[in-house]
Parts: C-alpha cells; structure tokens; sequence
C-alpha cells in the first residue's frame, strides 16, 4: 500500500498551523481507513525560519502523535519554493509519495482522495488545478492570468492555475532531485520531467487566519524568477530589437541624405531628442534584462546549497 507524506511548507503560520496539523490529520486517518495510504504516511511539516512559535508548535505535534507529524526545521529563512524542495527530497527515499500542500489549507485537501486514486491508477504526477478564483481579488486573478500567458509565449510550460498543490512519486521526485539550480521555480521545472501527468480540479478557498507571505514585492520577483530561469527568450528578444533599430536608423540615414541633394534641409532636433531618450531607454533596459541573466549566472555557478536543515524530527 501507497506509504504518503505531506509536504507542508510554514513560515510564520502559527495562527493557523492548529487548525492545518488537526485538519491534515483528520484527513490522513480517513485516508487510512479508506485504505488508500498505509499506516506509516505522515504529515511534515518544514518550518522554513519562522520567527514565531511555528517549531516549537510542530515539535509539539511530533511529541505527541510522532507517526502522524514529522518536523523539518531550516536554519534561516530560505523562501517557499526552498522549503518546499527540502521537504520533497527529505522524504523521496523514505516514502512511494509526496503530497505538496501551502499551511494555510487554501488548497482543498478534500482533493487529495482524487490525487492519490489518480497516482494509483499511473499517473506519475497529478497536479491540483483550480476550477475557480473567486477567492481571490481583482487584481491578483488579472495579475496571474498576465503571467501564465506571458510564461506560455516565453516558451516556459506551466500549468494554468496550478500552484505548488501537486502529489509526486518516488520516480518523479528522483528526476527532480537532478536539477540542481538555485532559482528555483518548480512549477516550471516539474513540467519538463516528463512522466504520465493528472489533473485533479478543486476549488481554492480564501486564506482563514494569518497574512500572505507573497505581498506584491515578492509576487513580481517570483515572476521574474519563473522567466529568467527557465527562458533565454527575452535575450533573443533584445538582439532582434536592436537589430530592427539598427535597420530603422539606416533607413533614416539614407532618407535624409536624399533629401539633403533634393534641397531639403532637415529642421526639428525635437524629434532627435525624442528618439535619443527612447533609445536610451530601451538600451538601459536592455541592458538590465542581461544584467538579469548574468547575475542568475552568477549565483547559479556558485553552486551554493538551497537550505541546511537544523533538525529533523521523524519516526520511521
Ligand atoms: N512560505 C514559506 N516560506 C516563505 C514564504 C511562505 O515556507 O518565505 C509558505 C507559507 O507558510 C505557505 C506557503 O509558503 O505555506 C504559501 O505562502 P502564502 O500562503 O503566504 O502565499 P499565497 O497563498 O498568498 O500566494
Ligand atoms: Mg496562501
């Protein structure tokens, strides 16, 4: 039978962490006795450098009931996508699965019946794709659904309203254990490891205690992570910009010089102005897209390690 661990990423998330640990627990039992996961799937949680009580409520959970909660404590602050990937490879060589699942329980955990029938019957991965977004404002429905086209013209594959809501086999999470970069988008990277794939649908709900840790900042710099680690287009974009200005400028210059023998002189630095402050622009700009990269570079062939784990608290 399928032995389970659900992957719970928590950065500050004490307010709602009771309500999560019982309400996952809950589940984990149904599922037990429904006899879809064995008596040894566990519930870890990975306390990604909180400032509040998170670990000392998750060393708790582990004291009392150590088959049900394991612990992952990260030596600092390393950013959701980092918890997240500490918990899936702790736990790919002591359990078939792992369930990836956000603290705040937005994601519909009634789902993961659906997700585990569909690993079952194959699927290697089954990602957790939301129907609706009513939950969420205005602005961040418009916000993502500008993302996911601008990754799909990019040429980056993602899954359109899937977040980091996903259930991965054992096979899976060793592939995934082979990319070794440290910007890290993993809803980009899953995509490109192949293997039989599942959509189960469900319906997010609105966060019920705490704060978002993604407030706008952040959500704009996972974006830029998303495309400068998985797309080399917006380069490839840059050099045919400048080739096309370059075009543009010697089309001038000979449309001027005729115009100078046709007794034309040509009057008007307004327009010059214009266009030497539109190319500056657009050359600074270029400029910082590489600068992306080269930085990217930069940190990536340092080969740095992505989290250090403090402690680990586990039973099996
Ligand atoms: N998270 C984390 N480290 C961080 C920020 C967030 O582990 O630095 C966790 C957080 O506890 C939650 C998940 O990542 O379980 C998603 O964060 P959140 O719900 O705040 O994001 P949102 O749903 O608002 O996009
Ligand atoms: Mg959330």
């Amino acid at each position: 039978m399928l032995t389970l661990a659900i992957v719970v990423p928590c950065y500050n998330e004490q307010e709602i962490l009771p309500q999560t640990a019982q309400r996952l627990a809950k589940k984990v039992n149904d599922l037990q006795s429904a006899g879809l996961i064995s008596a040894k799937s566990t519930i870890v949680f990975i306390d990604d450098g909180s400032k509040d009580k998170t670990w000392e409520l998750i060393a708790k959970y582990h004291q009392e009931n150590p088959q049900a909660f394991s612990g992952i404590k990260l030596s600092k602050n390393r950013g959701h996508q980092n918890a997240l990937l500490c918990g899936l490879l702790t736990v790919k060589d002591l359990y078939d699965a792992a369930l990836s699942i956000d603290a705040d329980l937005q994601d519909d955990i009634d789902a993961i019946d659906g997700m585990i029938r569909q690993y079952s019957s194959g699927c290697e991965i089954v990602y957790g794709v939301r129907s609706n977004r009513a939950s969420d404002s205005l602005f961040k429905k418009a916000t993502a659904h500008f993302f996911y086209k601008l990754m799909s013209i990019l040429g980056v594959q993602t899954i359109y309203n899937h977040a980091d809501f996903r259930l991965m086999g054992r096979r899976a999470l060793n592939a995934l254990a082979e990319y070794g970069e440290v910007n890290l988008f993993l809803r980009g990277i899953i995509p490109l490891l192949g293997y039989k794939t599942g959509v189960e649908y469900y319906a997010r709900a609105k966060r019920t205690a705490g704060q978002s840790k993604y407030p706008l900042h952040k959500m704009l710099n996972f974006a830029l992570e998303g495309i400068t680690s998985l797309s080399v287009k917006p380069i490839r974009f840059i050099t045919l910009l400048g080739l096309l200005l370059l075009l543009v400028s010697i089309t001038m210059i000979i449309w001027s010089i005729y115009r100078h023998f046709n007794g034309h002189t040509i009057a008007g630095w307004a327009s010059l102005a214009v266009s030497l402050w539109a190319i500056g622009g657009l050359i600074i700009f270029s400029i910082g897209i590489v600068g992306e990269y080269i930085g990217k570079i930069y940190l990536e062939t340092k080969h740095r390690p992505r989290y250090a784990i403090e402690e680990f608290l586990h039973k099996n």
